[in-house]
């Protein structure tokens, strides 16, 4: 619908409301005046037939019917007025302007017809003996017995009336037409009056509206209007404060974004970007600042982080993956997502934080190899050593006693140090298959029985008990040898640090889809400040007893490593002095590779 300007939705109104007062003004003012005329005229006529009737009373006595006809003509010309004087009978016995006797009969006459019965009759109508139209009056004359003597019929020629009444017409006609015409003009002016305000209203708003909140609207003089423009204002100044407000956290989100280290990237539950950050950008190898509001798949590249995305969008919860994109060079990224949420705390979609650890990977590989390197070299030395050492402790060689206790304590020292280079070669083996581990269908209670096995000795030393609790038809995908070693290591720790004459429990059992198994013993105990630390390289709780023990500090960082292979986990609980169960999850069934996991 065309839109009109209130301007011309008003003054047409303004006007038509005016057209229809001055109409209805003006036919009053006009019949009033009409009927104001025509009862000064019937005033006028009544009073003359009533005068004459007075006079012709003592004539009709007489019955000078001469003397009344010669009455007529004489007060007929005095007053300007036709006087007609009939008989009951109809007959016409005086008249002021014609001969009584040519007239004809007058009983029929309206006004007569009930003058004659005694009431006043009045009738305008055209007459055929003056040729005009003409007003009667007639007005009964009777004796002392109320009868009838004659009626006394006094006329006046409507003509001057009319003649009166065109020119008030015509003066009404003027005077509304002229009033209609002020009054239009004025109508434009008092409309004007009511939109020029809102029309400046208007236009200040839409000046709010493009962000120019220093417009200010000026005070009006209509308290309706006033109290408008004081609104507007306020909500100018308002929209102002909020705005700079947004702006302001607004920049200082992005000054956020832009100066974090890592790539941040928002993105809608429709898979649109809301947000990305420069230094996503560089990851991804694209301007951040054209992305806004393309589709992941059209700025992200790479299959395995839109896959990623889209596992993110799906679920809504919190996850991170390793990821390599291959692109013109390859980067290593850590990418973690979670759900984005709004003010109410409805997800809108995921924020995704993208670590570019190429650098990282690449100092890991560099300190990973240096390790792998320098125990190779070093395992050639030792194992020499240890061997001519042995050769020389033999029985085929005679050395005084200081000698025999410096190739002891080379021997042992020598034993340690091969020790430490096995641990580290397991290590690095297990880094450098990248932590995935070859698995097999095994049956647990006999990677147990095999890791107690290798244990027996230390244990008999020491009188120690091992016990083996475990489902004998309990069976794992699981690299065997591997867990048999970890078995070990726990196992032997258990027996290290633990008084003589105690005892270690191996017990396995299957718990819904997962598999745990718990290594208890009755020995030292670990205080709960260490526990945290414990699974790292070379952490020690007593470091003097660990290596009289002869003990690397490597052995549950291998544990760690391989149990995180099979994509299980490791704790520990501990009371000093009770003892310490560590105790192994695994996922069962767990899946032929398992993707690396760094510690
Ligand atoms: P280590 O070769 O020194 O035993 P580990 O990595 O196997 O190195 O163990 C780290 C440290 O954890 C050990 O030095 C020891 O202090 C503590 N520890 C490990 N197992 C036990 C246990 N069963 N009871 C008490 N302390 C333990």
């Amino acid at each position: 619908m065309k839109k009109k300007h209130l301007f011309w939705l008003l003054l047409p109104s303004y006007w038509i409301l005016m057209v229809i007062s001055i109409l209805i003004v003006a036919s009053y003012a006009f019949h009033s005046t009409k009927n104001l005329y025509f009862h000064t005229l019937e005033s006028g006529i009544l009073t003359r037939a009533t005068l004459l009737s007075e006079q012709v009373a003592p004539l009709m006595e007489k019955n000078d019917f001469a003397a009344i006809n010669s009455l007529c003509k004489r007060t007929g010309q005095t007053a300007k007025t036709r006087f007609t004087v009939i008989l009951p009978d109809g007959r016409v016995i005086g008249d002021s302007d014609e001969n009584p006797r040519d007239m004809e009969y007058h009983g029929n006459r309206p006004e007569i017809v009930r003058a004659l019965n005694g009431e006043t009759g009045m009738d305008s109508r055209y007459s055929r003996t003056v040729g005009v139209e003409m007003m009667y009056l007639a007005v009964p004359l009777a004796d002392e017995n109320r009868e009838i003597l004659c009626a006394v019929r006094a006329s006046l020629p409507m003509n001057a009336i009319e003649g009166e009444l065109d020119t008030l017409t015509r003066r009404i006609v003027i005077a509304s037409l002229l009033t209609g015409i002020l009054a239009m003009v004025v109508c434009i002016f008092v409309v004007r009056r009511i939109t020029f305000p809102l029309r400046g209203m208007s236009s200040a708003a839409r000046q709010f509206a493009e962000g120019d909140f220093h417009h200010r609207i000026p005070a009006q003089q209509a308290l309706e209007l006033d109290q408008l423009a004081e609104s507007l204002n306020t909500m100018s100044d308002q929209l102002n404060k909020t705005l700079s407000t947004l702006s302001q956290q607004r920049n200082e989100q992005a000054a956020v974004l832009t100066s974090l280290d890592e790539g941040v990237v928002a993105i809608d539950k429709k898979e649109r970007i809301i947000h990305m950050n420069r230094v996503a950008g560089d990851i991804l190898g694209i301007n951040h600042e054209d992305c806004k509001h393309l589709m992941v798949e059209q700025v992200v590249r790479f299959a395995n982080l839109q896959e990623f995305i889209k596992s993110l969008l799906g679920s809504m919860k919190p996850n991170s993956r390793d990821l390599t994109l291959r692109g013109k060079t390859e980067k290593q990224i850590q990418a973690s997502g979670t759900a984005l949420l709004n003010d109410n705390g409805e997800s809108i979609g995921a924020l995704v934080v993208l670590r570019d650890v190429t650098q990282l990977r690449h100092l890991e590989t560099v300190r990973s190899d240096f390790v792998a390197n320098v125990s190779h070299e070093l395992k050639t030395p030792i194992t020499s050593i240890k061997g001519f050492v042995e050769t020389l402790l033999s029985d085929d060689w005679e050395h005084d006693a200081e000698t025999r206790r410096f190739l002891d304590i080379i021997s042992q020292q020598a034993g340690r140090l091969n020790a430490i280079i096995d641990d580290l070669l397991t290590l690095s083996r297990l880094e450098q298959k990248d932590g995935v581990v070859m698995t097999s269908t095994s049956n647990l209670a006999s990677t147990i029985e095999s890791a107690i096995y290798l244990c027996q000795l230390h244990a008999t030393k020491k009188n120690i008990q091992i016990e083996m609790i475990c489902p004998p038809e309990l069976e794992l995908a699981v690299n065997a040898p591997l867990l048999e070693q970890a078995l070990v290591n726990l196992i032997i720790n258990a027996v290290k640090y633990s008084e003589p004459d105690k005892k270690v429990l191996v017990l396995a059992e299957k718990q819904h889809d997962k598999t745990i198994i718990y290594v208890k013993d009755e020995g030292f105990g670990i205080e709960h400040k260490h526990l945290d630390r414990l699974f790292e390289r070379f952490y020690r709780v007593d470091t003097a007893r660990s290596r009289k023990l002869g003990g690397t500090g490597l052995g549950l960082s291998i544990v760690k490593h391989i149990v995180q292979a099979h994509k299980g986990s490791i704790r520990v609980e501990s009371k000093v002095g009770a003892g310490s169960t560590f105790i192994i999850t695994l996922p069962s069934p767990i899946p032929d590779e398992t993707p690396a996991i760094n510690c």
